[in-house]
């Protein structure tokens, strides 16, 4: 959507404007080296402020602090949850990415409004369960939950879980590793799909309760303001009120 509005300005018409966009797993070449067009480092702003501002280990030691004995043991439990929800969102953005990639369905119904939307992680049977042991669902687990949903036929379910699987298992080049939570979860975690995760695996692991959109108004409060400035969303925006002499950032 950003990039379209971007396009529809021509150069000369854009002077003025700083457009800020969510990476969203991948970004057109064209797009990038541009002053005046920010994309975020993560998928999306959200991710963003997990990974990039620490904003859950303020939040954790907040959510957590009558869960644990000690500061230094609740910010263990903190980086645990971020962890585990990482791993659970990486899973569910893969299947999600692959299903949009071969064209397949990813809607389901509501049951709250009873319009359509992608499938997230609150369509998933049982996942507080599965995630109180500690361990994040496979990708096939997730779509075997999933696929009935959107109507995955056996066939496309197998292609999607196999060609996920292939996405996982490719060396990335930053660290040679396969299955690289550090690079996965940069190209594969929807934000959105985050928040859920650490909303659910705060409650399952550690009985503390915090829904998904009070999570996402924690964080984003808790984004740790000395670390706005190393934040390339950030740097990249102050270089174009440099270059712009216009103002963005408060
Ligand atoms: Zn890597």
């Amino acid at each position: 959507m950003v990039h379209n509005r971007y396009d529809e300005l021509e150069a000369p018409l854009r002077n003025g404007t700083l457009f800020i966009a969510d990476c969203d797993g991948g970004v057109d070449a064209r797009y990038k080296g541009n002053a005046d067009l920010v994309i975020t480092t993560n998928r999306d702003i959200e991710a963003d402020l997990l990974f990039e501002l620490q904003a859950l280990e303020r939040v954790a030691l907040d959510v957590l602090a009558a869960h644990g004995p000690n500061p230094r043991s609740v910010q263990r439990m903190g980086a645990a949850a971020l962890e585990l929800a990482s791993r659970l969102a990486v899973s569910l953005g893969l299947l999600q990415t692959t299903a949009i990639t071969l064209g397949l369905p990813t809607r389901v119904i509501d049951a709250g409004s009873g319009g359509r939307r992608r499938f997230r992680l609150a369509d998933v049977a049982g996942i507080d369960a599965r995630l109180a042991g500690g361990v994040a669902p496979s990708v096939a687990e997730l779509a075997s939950e999933v696929g009935p949903l959107v109507g995955w036929t056996p066939a496309q379910k197998a292609r999607i879980v196999g060609s996920a699987r292939g996405v996982g298992q490719t060396r990335c080049t930053e660290h040679r590793t396969q299955h690289c939570l550090i690079c996965l979860r940069r190209t594969q975690c929807n934000g959105h799909h985050l928040v859920d995760a650490i909303s659910i695996v705060l409650s399952a692991r550690h009985g503390a309760r915090i829904g998904s959109v009070e999570l996402n108004r924690a964080l984003r409060v808790a984004a740790d303001r000395s670390q706005l400035g190393s934040w390339g969303v950030v740097r990249r925006a102050r270089a174009w009120e440099a270059g712009s002499g216009m103002k963005v950032i408060a």
